[in-house]
Formats: structure tokens, sequence, C-alpha cells
């Protein structure tokens, strides 16, 4: 099948198998993805997603963990999502789990016996983009929850016997703010405990509406050395029992562990990363020409 989009799944996903049930993201508003703003979101025919998956098990495939995608693949209606995971039993009998993203949005718009149905036919971990634990950033964010409401989905769905997954940005609160931001999402991740979370460091497209904000000086970035010390904040903090993939894609850094377990070692790494780009010239994790972070720079320090 071709694929549409950009793919974009948690690390621990890249070994399952790909199936793509919709393409793009049926909210497409939070101000910092560039990820399916070409695309219009809709759905793939089921009958195209059963050739999928006859195709891939005449090929001999019958893997152990499917990822329904793509952006937000649980917003369609439980009905069709019954459907197809019965289609992915049926071709793929030994697979034990169907994970997906999904935004708090989408998790409300379902109901208790409809998360229960879900979790008892395999669907099993949800990554919900939870991204700050500030909730004027989340605003700011255009993000499509308020902290209050992504606790109550989250304690819904746990319940019903799903698993839950956080992806969240250092960076997110701009500059100045990523101690602050840390100590609130350590605070939210310790009352809700996910099985893990995923920290795709914020990295700008300058396609996205929020390069716009930095333009026009709405919103100031924090450099990577803040990033790397926003996570070192947040690990320090977290004393629920998850494991932790950080990415902070601008320094080809990677940084994963199982907390508080590993802490020390988290903490003495990232020390290191801070101490070596402390000494470097102040990095942004802009995805434009270097000329303009220069730019940036000097419209920083005034020069
Ligand atoms: S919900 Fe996820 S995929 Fe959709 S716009 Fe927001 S960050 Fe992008």
């Amino acid at each position: 099948m071709d694929y549409e989009g950009q793919i974009c799944r948690p690390p621990v996903e890249r070994s399952s198998f790909m199936l793509p049930v919709a393409v793009g993201c049926s909210y497409n508003r939070c101000r910092f993805c560039t990820l399916f703003k070409h695309l219009s979101y809709r759905l793939l025919p089921l009958d195209k997603i059963e050739s999928e998956l006859e195709r891939v098990r005449n090929l001999g495939g019958n893997p152990k963990q499917v990822f329904l995608g793509d952006g937000n693949a649980f917003a369609m209606d439980t009905e069709r999502l019954l459907r197809i995971l019965a289609m992915v039993q049926q071709f793929f009998p030994d697979c034990t789990m169907v994970n997906l993203d999904a935004t708090v949005l989408d998790v409300s718009r379902k109901t208790d016996e409809e998360l229960r149905q879900l979790a008892a036919v395999g669907l099993r971990r949800l990554y919900l983009g939870i991204e700050s634990g500030l909730p004027d950033v989340l605003v700011f964010m255009e993000k499509d929850h308020r902290l209050e409401e992504a606790e109550r989905e989250i304690d819904r769905l746990q319940k019903a016997g799903l698993v839950y997954c956080a992806h969240f940005m250092t960076g997110i609160a701009g500059r100045g703010r990523g101690e602050e931001n840390a100590e609130q999402l350590a605070a939210f991740f310790n009352r809700t405990r996910p099985e893990r979370v995923i920290n795709f460091s914020l990295f700008l497209n300058r396609k996205a509406p929020l390069f716009e904000n930095i333009l026009n000086g709405t919103f100031q970035p924090a450099d990577e050395v803040e990033n790397l010390m926003e996570a070192y904040r947040l690990i320090e903090l977290i004393e629920t029992d998850l494991h932790y993939d950080g990415f902070h894609d601008a320094l080809s850094f990677r940084i994963w562990g199982r907390l508080p377990r590993d802490r020390d070692k988290l903490l003495w790494r990232l020390n290191e990363k801070i101490d070596e780009y402390s000494k470097k010239e102040t990095c942004y994790a802009f995805d434009v020409h270097v000329e303009s972070v220069i730019d940036y720079n000097a419209h920083l320090t005034g020069s």
C-alpha cells in the first residue's frame, strides 16, 4: 500500500507492522506540527485495508504487533475500528496487540463500553500527544485538550484496560520556561502513570504555523541547552515507573531508559551533553537555512 504523509512512530513501534487505515490527522491544528498539514484527512476504504493484510499474509507475514496509521487513527468510529481489529486477527492470528496514536478529544468521543470493547479485541497502547504540563502553552499551541480533560480521559481508558503512553516536547513552552514546564509535566505524569513517555524535543519546520510566531516575536524559542536542561529536570522529578525515550534531533542525540531505575545514568548522560553544548555556539532546532538562525541569534542579542 502506498503511504501518504510523513512516518512518525514511537520508537517501540518500529518493529510493528504499520497498517495505514486513514490519511492525515482529523484535527491538524497544533501550531508546531507539519506532519499532515498538506493532506486532507480521510479514512481508507476497508477493502483496501483488507487487500493490504492479505498481501502481507500471502508473503508469509504474521506480525505480533500492528500499528494503525495515521495521525490519530483513534478518531474513526468504533464500529469501523472493531471491523479493522477483526480483520487484523483474521489475517495475523499471532498478533498480540494493536496500537495507535490518539488525541484526548478522540478518547472523549468514545463511551466506556466502547473503550472496553476495543480493549477486549486486542487494542492496547494509545499514544496521546500531551506535549506540555502548562495550561497556557496548550492553549497557545492549539492543542485539542486541557490538562484536566486529559487526566479524565486517561483515567477512563486505563479503567477500560487500555494502556496510555505520552508524547511530549521539551522546548514547547519557549525560552525561559523549560524548568516550569518540566515540573508541571512531571507532576502530570506522576499522577497519570503512562507506560512510556516519548520526548520529540521541539524541532521547528519553517512551514509550521509556530514559525510565524517566532518571526513576529510572539514565541521565543528555547535553545538546545535549555531543552536538555528541561529534560534533566523532568527526569529528576519522575517518580512513577515508566520508560523514557528522548530525541533531540538537532543534536543527533537520543537518550532512553527505565525510570526511576536508570535515573542516575540518564542524568549523567544529559549532564555531559549540557556541558558539551554550553561551550559551543548557541543552537536552535530550526529547519531553516543557517543564515536565518544566525539572524535570529542577532535578533535575540540585539546585535
Ligand atoms: S494531533 Fe498530532 S498529528 Fe494532529 S496536528 Fe496535532 S500533533 Fe499533528
